[in-house]
């Protein structure tokens, strides 16, 4: 499944299959820029910081969020050296053409974002988690058993070594339990380098928070749901991300979560409604309809606000990022 994914991305344009957040509105992006401006004063300021971005796709969300701080916090903007973690070639080209002219510094690539050189950092990520394989377990009266792709077809067999993951939910016969080794990996790592230098980082997805189960794969091929195992590399394949074991990852790497809180939650806290009026003043009302509709897709409960989540994580003594403190 990795390897039919990575070859969706490297080989097709993925946003005629589906539209991300900052793909529905530059609001999006300028939120979240206020988010790094604010972020960055809470660590102290420091000069240079890395800026990263895990899965940036069509670069819309950092060129989005570069725009906002040259504007209103350019000691920010001058201090950030952006690295983006990516490893379609293709989309690669399509970043570097976003962001010409937005960063004070050359970007830089990476592949993992254990490339990303030390020191303190902020590191974004939409819509990134979901695209990394899982591991899918059947919870059956001997024990667990894995769910292997063979040919078209789903196989079960008797697991032999569990990794590490969520295996104590108890989990009814019979059900599902998936696991992402990948992202449990991306936990740890980013939990261990927010402990040797001050960062904080913010994953946002659509996902479930708490001791649940069940099977979550899905495939999308042009725009439509799919089989998951039809035509591998033609479609794109995700799974929800399960924010309760990726946060207990972070939490036994030292590092500090906040949330998961809902995306309407995090974005109406940080003012994307005043964002979406201020925008709406003085248009013709079938733009201003546009723009008071965008905001609503990207925060209500039935649109994109609850099913998706935000997850911040901070070094340890770090003060609570926006949009995170307890009401
Ligand atoms: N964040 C963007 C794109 C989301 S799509 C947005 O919100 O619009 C997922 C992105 O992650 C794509 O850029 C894809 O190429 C990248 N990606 C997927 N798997 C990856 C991996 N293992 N390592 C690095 N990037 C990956």
């Amino acid at each position: 499944m990795a390897r039919a994914n990575a070859a969706y991305y490297a080989g097709r344009d993925p946003f005629a299959d589906f539209i991300t957040a900052p793909e529905i509105s530059q609001m999006f992006g300028e939120i979240l820029g206020a988010w790094v401006a604010v972020t960055w004063q809470g660590m102290g300021r420091p000069v240079p910081f890395a800026l990263v971005e895990a899965g940036p796709g069509r670069g819309t969300l950092m060129a989005d969020m570069m725009r906002l701080l040259a504007r209103v916090a350019p000691d920010c903007h001058d201090a950030a050296r952006v690295h983006l973690v990516e490893l379609s070639p293709r989309l690669r080209d399509v970043q570097q053409a976003a962001l010409a002219g937005r960063t004070a510094h050359p970007v830089t690539w990476h592949d993992r974002i254990e490339d990303v050189p030390e020191g303190a950092v902020i590191l974004l990520a939409n819509e990134f988690l979901d695209a990394l394989a899982i591991r899918q377990f059947v919870r059956t009266a001997d024990g667990w058993a894995e769910r292997f792709v063979q040919g078209p077809a789903f196989v079960t067999q008797p697991a032999s070594d569990l990794p590490p993951g969520p295996f104590d939910r108890p989990v009814p016969c019979g059900e599902i339990l998936e696991c992402c080794p990948d992202a449990l990996a991306v936990a740890r790592h980013v939990a261990a380098r927010l402990c040797r230098a001050p960062g904080t980082a913010l994953f946002v997805d659509y996902g479930y928070d708490g001791a649940v189960w069940g099977d979550t794969l899905q495939a999308l091929r042009d725009g439509q749901p799919a089989w998951p195992l039809a035509d591998p590399g033609l479609a794109d394949l995700t799974a929800h991300v399960d924010f309760a074991a990726f946060a207990a990852a972070v939490r036994d790497g030292g590092a500090v979560c906040h949330g998961s809180v809902t995306q309407g939650a995090l974005l109406g806290a940080l003012g994307l409604f005043a964002r979406a009026e201020q925008l709406a003043r003085n248009r013709a009302p079938g733009e201003a309809y546009a723009i008071r509709d965008a905001a609503q897709r990207l925060a209500a409960p039935d649109r994109m606000g609850r099913l998706f989540k935000a997850l911040a994580i901070t070094s340890p003594g770090l003060p609570v990022p926006p949009g995170f403190a307890l009401p």
